[in-house]
């Protein structure tokens, strides 16, 4: 536990009173899919989106993004709880879960549905794979009795531009480089990318800080929040872990699993990956507690690197 004593302490109180940037209507979260435990690279996504949270005096909500049951081992979504829960992270409010959720989602395709913009379509992956994959209004002429997926039409000239904290200033064409995007499977599954803004209104989420590996689909969020009349909330995309051979961590590379060491050992690993120095002597520490107080207190987004991958060494 913290020691009265310790010098360490004193600093760190200091540097609570004086958080720099206190925004109490700020709500942050982590939104992880249960495709399997977490590794480090999702470890430092819900360790920055807590420190910038809590730096900022705001809530952090854990969601689970469990809409796509093929792609989710069971037990998964237990197991990372317990994870974030060993590391100290925990929500500031009740956990939502995206399987329960199909009402909000079914209601939001029947606004866009009612504004005109969505259309079934049968075009296969491979048949749009001369276009790179981006679907333009009207279908490819391809006869098919396989089920349909719901598309939204991406209008004409909409560029959306927004600045990320991390990344700079970010631009995108929606019919050039989005097209139309699916937002109900073929396999009758809500997509995503309807479910993820859907909910990140739904909790009332200020702030989205996540890996750089969705800074290119953020745009169409975006988008999608405007066609719906919601907030748009401040991004932030912290550079993805990759491993010696530039791959990005994820379960398919076997990522090392976090819990091969102690959970105060990886949280100090993940805190200066995101640019803090944690001291030697905090960093002996067997208190999540302690180490995630220091660093809120000392979290500073310009020390975050500005890069879009980072090696975890
Ligand atoms: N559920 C997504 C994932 O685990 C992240 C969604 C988000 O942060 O917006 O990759």
């Amino acid at each position: 536990m913290l020691n009265i004593n310790d010098p360490t302490l004193t600093f760190m109180t200091m540097q609570q009173e004086g958080f720099k940037n206190s925004n109490p209507d700020y709500v942050g979260r982590f939104a992880p899919s249960p495709t399997g435990p977490l590794h480090f690279g999702s470890l430092v996504s819900a360790v920055a989106s807590y420190l910038d949270a809590k730096a900022n005096k705001g809530k952090w909500l854990v969601r689970i993004e469990d809409i796509d049951p093929k792609r989710e081992p069971a037990g998964s979504s237990d197991k990372i709880l317990h994870q974030l829960e060993k590391h100290g992270l925990f929500s500031d409010e009740k956990i939502i879960y995206q399987s329960k959720r199909s009402e909000a989602y079914l209601s939001a395709l029947e606004k866009l549905e009612q504004c005109g913009l969505l259309f079934f379509c049968h075009c296969s992956r491979k048949l749009l794979e001369a276009n790179h994959g981006i679907h333009s209004y009207p279908c490819l002429p391809e006869i098919s009795s396989m089920p349909a997926s719901r598309r939204l039409l991406a209008e004409k000239n909409i560029v959306i531009e927004f600045r990320d904290i991390f990344q700079g200033q970010q631009k995108q064409s929606i019919k050039e480089e989005v097209g139309d995007m699916v937002l109900y499977r073929k396999d009758k599954l809500f997509a995503y990318q309807l479910a993820v803004v859907i909910d990140d209104n739904f909790q009332k989420i200020t702030h989205v800080i996540r890996g750089c590996d969705l800074l290119k689909i953020t745009p169409r969020q975006i988008y999608l929040q405007k066609l719906l009349t919601l907030k748009t909330p401040t991004y932030g995309h912290i550079p993805i872990a990759i491993n010696q051979k530039r791959e990005k961590l994820s379960k398919q590379n076997l990522a090392a699993s976090l819990d091969s060491r102690p959970a105060p050992k990886n949280l100090v690993r993940a805190i200066n990956w995101l640019g803090l120095s944690v001291p030697d002597e905090l960093s002996k520490t067997n208190h999540c507690s302690d180490l995630l107080m220091w660093a809120a207190g000392h979290w500073d987004n310009n020390k975050v690197p500005r890069l879009k991958e980072k090696t975890a060494s």
